[in-house]
């Protein structure tokens, strides 16, 4: 593979860019791989990379039914934080949220991480409790954060209004090395580094079956035909669920629909992301201009990859105290996405009862910023049978009781 470098870029736009390589392959599948990923969204492919840099196995299939990063990966807002309460969450997502500071060299492909820094506003007495209490645990965990007071929200954030009737702004946590990254570019960073290390990235290939012997896997049936491997790792999000099913196990998650929108594009007015989770809304700019714009997930159950006009007014609604310039702004697009629930809000990386196969989900709302961190740590736990990261993700947790629970922690989880 040619490295991309600013010599390539000059050299291209002399011979009018007829010179590029296809940036990852598109091969036949093999009969047999050692190792087959399900899901080339963000954690699949991460964890594919990890698997041949850190552990040298390449011998490996990215199986995927759509197309690479067409599920959450790409349909996310794209904040990345690691100012969680619990000391396992705090461990993988700071190894993500550190990994994200190099992964552009790593990879060779600019990822567009942007630490422009993540304020989590304290609307109520008891958010303002809640995160000093975070704070003092990050210190702990070595997560640089801050509890900061209105005066530097607003200093931050000048188009904020702090003194809503309702809501006030009582301060706020705020991580500086937080901020965002280019969501579809971080699976093809990962998609690009995997092919030039020989393994198969393929697309448009359902996993339709998982087969299995003496309690055993010995690989899975496609939309392409059967594939057999040693190893499977199912990293599918909203679809966890299913592929349980055709494993042979059943798993502690719900799917939902989550959706955000963007607004028209306008002048630069707001270079850091706000979440405000009391409202259940947050937002940031693109570097095209546009206010991206998050809130809840649905409220029932469903797998429909697709926005609601109740949502758009809904978050909206919320965001218009604390930010009142939304309320001239028009509304360009919205979309959706499945995610995968689990009842504490934490993930799970864990072996399962079926020998040889694994499963990464569970990020719920917020897995795009574990990224690379949820890559590292499965790739060992595939590799090795256990990892550090991962130890607490287990799916033991749920029948030994041994909840990670960040959904009272972390408000909103994105
Ligand atoms: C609107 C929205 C906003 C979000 N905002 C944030 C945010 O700001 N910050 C943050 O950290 N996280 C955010 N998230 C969550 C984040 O996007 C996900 O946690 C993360 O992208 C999950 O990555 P993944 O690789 O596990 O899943 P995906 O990217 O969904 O990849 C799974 C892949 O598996 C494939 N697949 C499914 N079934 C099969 C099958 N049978 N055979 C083959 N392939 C299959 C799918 O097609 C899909 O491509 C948001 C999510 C949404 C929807």
């Amino acid at each position: 593979m040619k490295r991309y470098s600013a010599f390539a870029v000059a050299r291209e736009a002399l011979r009018n860019h007829m010179g590029w390589e296809r940036a990852w392959a598109s091969p036949e599948p093999r009969r047999k791989y050692d190792a087959i990923i399900v899901g080339a969204g963000g954690h699949g492919l991460a964890t594919a990379y990890y698997l041949g840099r850190n552990h040298g196995i390449t011998n490996v299939a990215i199986l995927e039914k759509g197309w690479l990063g067409g599920g959450n990966t790409g349909r996310n807002t794209t904040i990345i934080r690691s100012n969680y309460l619990q000391d396992a969450s705090a461990a993988i997502y700071e190894k993500a949220r550190s990994l994200y500071e190099t992964l552009s060299q790593d990879l060779n492909y600019n990822v567009m991480f942007s630490p422009r820094g993540v304020i989590m506003l304290a609307q109520t007495e008891h958010e303002v409790r809640g995160y000093k209490r975070t704070a003092q645990a990050n210190a702990l965990q070595g997560v640089t954060t801050e509890f900061i007071t209105p005066a530097r929200v607003k200093e931050l954030v000048p188009i904020i209004n702090l003194d809503g009737p309702r809501y006030p702004v009582l301060g706020g946590i705020w991580q500086a090395r937080a901020g965002t990254a280019r969501h579809d570019a971080v699976a093809w960073g990962y998609a690009r580094a995997c092919s030039d290390m020989g393994m198969h990235v393929i697309q448009n290939c359902e996993v339709t079956g998982v087969t299995s012997e003496g309690g055993k896997v010995t690989g899975v049936n496609t939309s392409r035909g059967d594939i057999g491997c040693d190893k499977l790792g199912i990293v599918v999000a909203g679809h966890s669920g299913q592929l349980a099913g055709m494993a042979g196990f059943r798993l502690p998650i719900e799917s939902v629909a989550l959706q955000a929108l963007v607004s028209e594009p306008i002048k630069p007015c707001m270079d850091c992301v706000v979440m405000a989770n009391t409202v259940h809304g947050y937002i940031s700019q693109s570097d095209k201009g546009e206010m991206v714009i998050g809130g809840g997930a649905d409220g029932f159950n469903n797998y429909t990859q697709r926005g609601s006009f109740h949502h758009v007014e809904e978050t909206v609604r919320a965001l218009c105290e604390t930010f009142p310039m939304i309320q001239r702004l028009k509304m360009l697009r919205q979309w959706g996405g499945i995610v995968d629930m689990t009842g504490d809000r934490s993930p799970i990386l864990s072996k399962t009862p079926l020998e040889g196969c694994f499963i990464n989900g569970g990020w719920g709302t917020g897995g795009f910023k574990a990224i690379p961190g949820s890559g590292w740590g499965f790739a060992e736990l595939m590799a090795r049978g256990q990892s550090p990261l991962c130890a607490a993700f287990s799916l033991d947790r749920f029948k030994e009781g041994r909840f990670i629970d960040e959904s009272v922690a972390a408000g909103v989880a994105h």
